[in-house]
């Protein structure tokens, strides 16, 4: 079958054959229907070789939908043509977190060699998708495939976040949400399905600040040296409540920091490198700092039940496998406007 594999350091992902896989024991094979381009994957690609903790070649495509081909030994409970979403953070399947469906945080996982697909184990681009376990798929049940992809990363990573923020986000509080790109315009709509706060979109691009007004953000801001003037304006001087930084670069960390009010939440999303000192007098009084990494399995239901009903509109822009190393590079340019989407079979 076709497959993106990312196979040399610094180089960029090509599309090359490997051997089909064969379900094993347990396991469940998707014929792939769409699999969403992530920034994480460019930050991956950008490692140097000692700080990759798996070999190459790497399949790519952390984000997968697809419809059940064939069932390994002993999998029941799903049928070949069921669509459905790959949950993606596999964890171990037994430890407390695992059991709690917060394989995201299972603490066995990378001592047993697990790993998420795309981002260690063959990803979801590629024709064909070994998915370890059937606790890893959730039903589309009627959802879009090309919508509904970005929601198992782009889609559960926010809603983890903000539904960490939700008691702050009470009426009259305002949610600050930096970078407006793939996981930043699908939180604008979290934002405003989930909570009466005022939402206000940052952005170093006009583009995407059009994006971000378009999918329901009150505001849309400049990031630049004016944004802490421009927000605490809008804010009568308090600032945020809650902070989702999609960059988490040192510029944008230092921005949350500025615009977070007293007893705000900040959520450092992007793994842009950069930190956020906390200590007496560095921030407002009792702001809370975080850094969360994708959702539950829970969430992920969660997320698409959101979708179904009507509250989320993905923007996304499609391409064949053939052109996925141009999606990385219009990605890497900042010209994708929402997700961009690898179609294995378009
Ligand atoms: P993206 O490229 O689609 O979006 C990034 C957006 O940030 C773009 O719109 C860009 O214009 C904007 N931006 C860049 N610099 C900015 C600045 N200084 N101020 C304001 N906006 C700025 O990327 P994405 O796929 O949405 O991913 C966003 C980040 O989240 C990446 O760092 C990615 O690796 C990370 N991520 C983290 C998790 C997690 O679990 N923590 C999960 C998925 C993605
Ligand atoms: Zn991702
Ligand atoms: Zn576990």
């Amino acid at each position: 079958m076709k497959a993106l594999q990312y196979r040399t350091i610094g180089a960029a992902p090509e599309v090359v054959t490997v051997p089909d896989p064969e379900p094993g024991p347990g396991q469940v094979l998707l014929k792939v229907t769409a699999a969403g381009v992530c920034h994480s994957d460019i930050a991956l690609m950008s490692r140097p070789a000692e700080a990759l903790s798996f070999a190459l070649p790497l399949t790519l495509g952390h984000e997968g939908v697809g419809t059940v081909a064939a069932l390994g030994a002993g999998v029941s409970g799903l049928a070949e043509g069921d669509d459905v979403a790959v949950y993606g953070p596999w964890g171990c399947g037994t430890c407390a977190k695992c059991a709690e469906g917060k394989e995201n945080y299972c603490p066995r996982a990378e001592a047993l060699g697990i790993r998420p697909p795309g981002l260690g184990a063959p990803g979801s681009m590629a024709e064909y998708l070994l998915v370890d376990d059937p606790r890893h798929l959730v039903p589309l049940a009627g959802l879009d495939p090309v919508a509904a992809v970005p929601l198992t990363d782009a889609g559960l990573t926010p809603y983890h976040a903000i539904k960490r923020a939700l008691p702050r986000l009470v009426p009259g509080s305002t949610a600050v949400v930096i970078g407006a790109g793939g996981l930043g315009h699908v939180a604008v709509q979290l934002l405003r399905a989930l909570t009466p706060a005022r939402v206000v979109a940052l952005d170093i691009s006009e583009d995407k600040l059009r994006l971000a007004r378009q999918v329901g953000a009150h505001e849309a801001v400049l990031s630049d040296a004016g944004a802490v003037a421009a927000v605490r304006e809008l804010t009568a001087g308090l600032g945020a409540q809650a902070v989702f930084d999609f960059v988490g670069a040192p510029p944008t960390v230092t921005l949350a920091g500025a615009l977070a009010a007293i007893e705000g939440e900040i959520s450092i999303v992007g793994i842009g490198g950069g930190a956020l000192p906390v200590g007496f007098g560095t921030l407002p009084y009792e702001v809370t700092v975080s850094s969360p990494y994708w959702g539950s399995r829970g969430e992920l239901t969660e997320v698409l039940a959101l979708a179904r009903a009507g509250a989320l509109s993905v923007h996304t822009e499609t391409y064949s496998l053939d052109e996925a190393p141009l999606a990385y590079e219009r990605l890497r340019q900042g010209l994708v406007d929402g997700r961009a989407v690898i179609l294995p079979h378009g």
